[in-house]
C-alpha cells in the first residue's frame, strides 16, 4: 500500500519544530511493510490543507496527517477536514467524559475549549487518544483514505502503534531488509569494490542503499515483496560481504560499532574497561546506551590532565611527554 505523509504547521516551515513525525511515520510504517511515497510539510491554512490532500490522492490511496487538532484558533485541521468530508461536528459523549477525566486526574482546570476537543466530525472513525485530548480521525471517501492525527509526537506515535498499525495490517508489503554494516571505507570507494557484487543484487530485483554516517557505511538490502526465496537470496548476498570488504566489515543487523563490540563480548564472555582522555568518556557512553551493556562494561576512568593519567593510570611521563 503507497501512503503520503502531510505534516502541518506554521512552526515546521520557520524552523522552529524540526519534523520528526515525519521520520518516525516513515521508519515505523517501513517496518511494517507500509511505503511512505512522500512527505509534505504545509502551514496552518485551509487551501493548504485541501489542495495538498487532493494532490495527494491523485498518486495514492492513503495519506497520514499530523498536526492542528489542538484547542487554540491556530489549530484547523478538524474544522477544514470535517467540512471537506461534509461531516458536521457533533460533541461526542465518550470522547467528552475521557476528557473530563483526564482534567480531574491532572487537577486542572478544564474550559469551554477543551470540552471542543470532544466535537468530532459524524459518521466517522475517531481514534481514541489516552494520551492527550486531541482524538485522531479516519475518514474514508471514494476509495480513498485519510486519517488525521495531533501533531504532539508522543500522542501521534500512541495513536499509530495502538489503533492505526492494527487496522492497516490487511493493506501491509511484506518487507525484509539486511543491514551490514562497514567501517573506514568511504562511501565511493565501496561503492567501487563492490561494483560486480551490485549489479548481481541490482539484477536480482533487489535494492541497495548506502547509508554513510562519519566513520561507518551501513549497506541495506531490501525487498518489498518478500518471498521465502527472495530473503534466501538476500542473505546469500550478505555473506557474500565479508570476503570482499575484509577488516572494514564489522557486523550484520547492528547499527554502530558499540553494538558490534558489545555482541562479541557477550558471545565470547569478555567484560571491558576503558580509560578514555579526549573522548571524555563518550566511548563507554555510547556501549551504555545499549540493552546489556552491565553484562560487559565493568568501569571507565576518564583522566583528561597528565597528572591523572600518570598519578591513577600509572601512564609513563615519558610516553605522555613524546
Ligand atoms: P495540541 O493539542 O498540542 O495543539 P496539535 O495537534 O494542534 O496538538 P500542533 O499544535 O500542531 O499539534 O503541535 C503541538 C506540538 O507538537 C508542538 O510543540 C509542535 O512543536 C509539536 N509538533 C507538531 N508537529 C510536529 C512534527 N511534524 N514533528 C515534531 N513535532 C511536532
Ligand atoms: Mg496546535
Amino acid at each position: 500500500m503507497r501512503i503520503e505523509i502531510i505534516t502541518i504547521g506554521d512552526e515546521i516551515l520557520i524552523g522552529q519544530t524540526v519534523d520528526t513525525n515525519s521520520a518516525w511515520l516513515g521508519k515505523v510504517l517501513n517496518e511494517n511493510g507500509l511505503i511512505v511515497h512522500r512527505i509534505t510539510s504545509i502551514s496552518d491554512t485551509e487551501s493548504e490543507i485541501i489542495s495538498t490532500l487532493k494532490d495527494a490522492f491523485n498518486r495514492v490511496d492513503l495519506v497520514i496527517m499530523t498536526g492542528g487538532l489542538g484547542p487554540t484558533k491556530d489549530d484547523i485541521t478538524k474544522k477544514v477536514l470535517a467540512a471537506y468530508y461534509e461531516k458536521p461536528l457533533e460533541r461526542n459523549k465518550e470522547v467528552l467524559k475521557r476528557i473530563e477525566e483526564f482534567f480531574r486526574s491532572r487537577n486542572r482546570t478544564m474550559l469551554e475549549v477543551n470540552r471542543q476537543q470532544a466535537d468530532l466530525p459524524a459518521d466517522t472513525l475517531i481514534l481514541d487518544n489516552t494520551l492527550g485530548t486531541a482524538s485522531g480521525m479516519w475518514f474514508k471517501k471514494d476509495g480513498k483514505e485519510c486519517i488525521s492525527l495531533p501533531g504532539v509526537p508522543y500522542e501521534m506515535q500512541g495513536l499509530i502503534s495502538n489503533q492505526v498499525l492494527p487496522r492497516l495490517k490487511k493493506k501491509q508489503n511484506s518487507v525484509y531488509h539486511k543491514h551490514i554494516l562497514t567501517s573506514g571505507l568511504g562511501e565511493s570507494f565501496l561503492a567501487d569494490i563492490l561494483q560486480a557484487w551490485e549489479d548481481d543484487v541490482r539484477s536480482s530485483g533487489l535494492s541497495l542503499a548506502y547509508l554513510p554516517t562519519p566513520g561507518l557505511v551501513k549497506l541495506r538490502i531490501s525487498t518489498y515483496n518478500a518471498t521465502p526465496e527472495l530473503i534466501e537470496q538476500i542473505n546469500a548476498y550478505a555473506q557474500l560481504l565479508p570476503a570482499l570488504v575484509k577488516e572494514n566489515f564489522i557486523g550484520f543487523d547492528v547499527s554502530s560499532l558499540s553494538e558490534a563490540v558489545l555482541n562479541l563480548a557477550k558471545e565470547n564472555k569478555v567484560t571491558i574497561s576503558f580509560a578514555e582522555s579526549c573522548t571524555g568518556g563518550r566511548v563507554s557512553a555510547d556501549l551504555v546506551k545499549l540493552p546489556g551493556a552491565s553484562e560487559v562494561l565493568k568501569g571507565t576512568i576518564v583522566a583528561y590532565a597528565n597528572e591523572i593519567k600518570t598519578s591513577v593510570l600509572k601512564v609513563n611521563k615519558n610516553v605522555l611527554a613524546k
